[in-house]
């Protein structure tokens, strides 16, 4: 077994970069101190140990995830590995995608609707106050939580525990080993979100 100090454990993760900001979640994870793949192809799955589905089109990263073959390989992979899905990533994580309904992963036990803030307010960051259980984990202290034409979460099931919540909607939840966020973390200064997964990462 490695040793207990997690400085001396070195985490590979993967982002998914087919589509979307990808590059930002890079940016963030090395900065953490992990070592980053960018996974393009279905075969590069097996050298990672958590992924990020980042934020983009979840249409077009269908589109692409299929082309590559790595549509079927993710469904495996988070049988066994943790996933964090931010916005376009999140909704693909979902049971049920509402407007319009498309094909989902069922990794997270939730019904999302795409692009619920509607054409006027469709871009905002706004500040919200971390669920207990989330500010427990990492650390107390105001978010900054940048929604582009982001989903809503409309429900979830009762295996799933919402990490942080905009007034009443759900934006970060968890399952299992799973996390889905409807906001930009990686677009703000605040590592919280990215520290929490790799905390998740380590323990799987
Ligand atoms: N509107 C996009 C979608 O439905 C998500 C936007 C985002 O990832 N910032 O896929």
């Amino acid at each position: 077994m490695p040793a207990a100090s997690s400085a001396a454990v070195i985490m590979t993760v993967g982002v998914l970069a087919l589509q979307g900001d990808f590059a930002a979640h890079s940016v963030r994870l090395a900065e953490l101190g992990a070592e980053v793949v960018e996974v393009r192809y279905a075969s590069q799955l097996d050298q990672v140990e958590g992924l990020i589905l980042p934020g983009g089109e979840s249409t077009t990263n269908l589109i692409l995830l299929d082309r590559e073959g790595l549509w079927a390989r993710l469904r495996d992979f988070a049988g066994q590995r943790p996933i964090l899905g931010t916005c376009a990533g999140a909704i693909l994580l979902a049971r049920e995608v509402t407007n319009p309904s498309q094909p989902s992963m069922a990794a997270i036990d939730m019904r999302i609707e795409r692009n619920a803030y509607g054409r006027q307010i469709d871009s905002s960051i706004r500040l919200v106050q971390p669920e207990q259980a989330f500010a427990d984990r990492t650390a107390e202290g105001p978010l900054e939580a940048v929604f582009i034409r982001a989903p809503i979460i409309r429900s979830v099931a009762s295996g799933v525990e919402v990490l942080l919540r905009d007034k009443d909607d759900p934006i970060l939840v968890e399952q299992g080993r799973h996390l889905a966020a409807t906001f930009h973390a990686e677009l703000t200064s605040d590592p919280r979100l990215h520290q929490l997964f790799l905390s998740k990462v380590r323990s799987n």
